[in-house]
């Protein structure tokens, strides 16, 4: 059993399942490793499980206590997620220490910083670590330095040299690996059961084998649209001679059009 439904990350679980017991949770974490593995899923439920009233085992979430009602429900008053917005290039300081006339009176330093509503203890998740400023880093290391007693605050990026020295030598990093493609396959086939999917046992098998380690690539070629375009470019590739300006043009098409959509994030 995968520990609270995340596959391929047992290890690093175990290791904050140790943690936890001995009461040694740090204060700063940075997770990294290649985007699409399930680093802000774990972080999640890493968040889940440390707000649980009532763990059914070592930092395994009840799932049905008032804390956990509420973290499934993304409004838990105790857990703290900030993102960078699909808009900006980097993150946006006033969502670390609130706009300039709200300094340090908002934002999710300031959060930090009061007593937990309903937990006993707050959780601060920072995804697109990849994405912080020079500035906004800046903002950050005093809260990673000297985290409020009992607050855990988990940046989440994609590799270590994404991130500036002073937030590295603050936070414990914890390193997250590409996924089998066994796991990918079981995760997909999950999946497909319980969303009805229509993709076939040998399409879920390939898509798992192509995807590199990532579940989230993985999904992404079994999307309808890239399955079909990949079909097609298969078939152009075929041809002889090569139709050299077709497949520019049709290929152009298909990466114009995925720039004008939301990038992907690497939640899951
Ligand atoms: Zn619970």
């Amino acid at each position: 059993m995968a520990w609270q439904d995340i596959e391929g990350h047992d290890a690093i679980a175990a290791r904050f399942a140790a943690a936890e017991v001995a009461g040694r949770v740090a204060g700063s974490y940075l997770f990294v490793g290649p985007p699409g593995v399930g680093k802000g899923t774990f972080a999640r439920s890493l968040a889940l499980a440390l707000v649980c009233e009532r763990p059914t085992a070592d930092l395994v979430a009840c799932r049905s206590c008032r804390s956990c009602i509420q973290a499934l429900a993304g409004t838990h008053p105790d857990i703290d997620l900030v993102e960078k917005p699909i808009d900006r290039a980097t993150i946006p300081l006033e969502l670390l220490i609130g706009s300039p006339d709200q300094r340090l009176r908002e934002g999710l330093c300031w959060r930090l910083l009061l007593r937990p509503a309903i937990a006993h203890r707050k959780i601060a998740i920072l995804l697109d670590a990849d994405h912080l400023s020079e500035e906004a880093a800046n903002c950050l290391l005093k809260t990673l330095e000297e985290p409020p007693p009992g607050a855990v605050i988990i940046l989440v990026g994609t590799s270590l040299q994404r991130q500036l020295p002073t937030i590295r030598s603050r936070c414990q990093t914890i390193r997250f690996g590409p996924l089998s493609a066994a796991t990918i396959e079981h995760v997909l086939s999950r999946e497909s059961q319980t969303e009805g999917n229509t993709s076939s046992p040998a399409e879920l098998a390939a898509a798992a084998a192509a995807a590199d380690g990532s579940l989230q690539r993985a999904r992404l070629l079994l999307s309808d649209e890239v399955a079909t375009f990949r079909q097609h470019l298969i078939g152009l590739l075929e041809r002889q001679p090569l139709p050299g300006v077709e497949l520019s043009r049709e290929t152009l098409a298909v990466v114009e059009a995925a720039g004008k959509e939301a990038p992907l994030r690497d939640f899951d």
